[in-house]
């Protein structure tokens, strides 16, 4: 198994960058992503709109059914009519998919929606889950637990590798530490410590990892000088009026400035 502790997802089993295909969109190996949507998908008028406001800078398009919230009480997702509303707008934009998915039960019915399916940062170490979405074929997007060090997000890769999918992105969104000022910590060192590690796409989150809109750029941009392979962007047109998550979610032309300053960055560091 040589010297890490995981094999399928190791740079030492697989040397060069793999890179994933979601849809027509490639991930990794020099390929970007830009994945974006609302935190929630609150109505087929909702994220059509917001789909159509971002198509022109993101490739994938977001939006969550079955949300994970702290508290019971909160808006918990539209669930399957949440899935086809997606899956409606995705088509109408010619825009491939990607949702949450939280349960082993569900794994099938939201793979039957959407182009990718993602793993949120409270189920990094739900076995029976990364089982789940390991057994099937569509790519996922395998987000990190807010206190889980690399080398267990890497073995939760694993988990999903070893049952024959090999299809995985890896995102950091932030981890707990003792500030909070922020509502999470962005471990920016995550990205050269992963692609060092494993041959693994990895893209960044800095909506949750921040917390608040105005902090969004600033760690999109250093997730990108790190080498990040792509960024996933909560982005929402009346953030006050959101159903979660508005706080950190971008106007659309906030989005479309980021995208470009991105692109400026990423264009700068090629040419040398
Ligand atoms: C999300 O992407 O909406 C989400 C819930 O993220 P995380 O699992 O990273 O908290
Ligand atoms: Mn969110």
């Amino acid at each position: 198994m040589g010297v890490y502790p995981f094999k399928f997802a190791s740079r030492e089993f697989h040397p060069a960058d793999s890179v994933i295909q979601v849809g027509s969109v490639r991930i990794g190996g020099g390929h970007r992503v830009f994945i974006a949507g609302p935190c929630s998908v609150e109505s087929l008028e909702q994220i059509e709109r917001i789909g159509r406001a971002v198509q022109g800078s993101a490739h994938i398009l977001r939006g969550g059914a079955y949300k994970p919230r702290t508290s019971p009480y909160s808006f918990q997702g539209l669930a399957e009519e949440g899935l086809e509303m997606l899956q409606r707008a995705g088509r109408a934009l010619g825009m491939p998919t990607v949702t949450e998915v939280v349960s082993t039960e569900d794994v099938d019915l939201v793979a039957s929606y959407v182009d990718m399916l993602q793993i949120g940062a409270r189920n990094m170490q739900n076995f029976a889950l990364l089982r789940k979405v390991g057994a099937q074929s569509k790519p996922v997007l395998l987000k990190r637990g807010m206190a889980a060090t690399v080398e267990e997000l890497l073995l939760s890769a694993e988990y999903i590798m070893a049952e024959g999918n090999s299809q995985v992105v890896l995102c950091e969104r932030g981890i707990r530490t003792f500030e909070s000022y922020t509502r999470n910590t962005l471990d920016i060192s995550a990205i050269p410590v992963i692609h060092k590690l494993s041959h693994l796409p990895v893209i960044v989150d800095p909506s949750h990892a921040s917390g608040q809109w105005n902090l969004v750029e600033p760690l999109a941009l250093a997730a990108m000088a790190c080498g990040a392979d792509g960024l996933m962007i909560e982005v929402h047109d009346e953030p006050d009026r959101a159903w979660s998550d508005g706080e950190q979610s971008l106007k659309p032309e906030r989005y479309q400035e980021l995208i470009c300053s991105v692109r400026r960055l990423v264009n700068s560091m090629e040419e040398e």
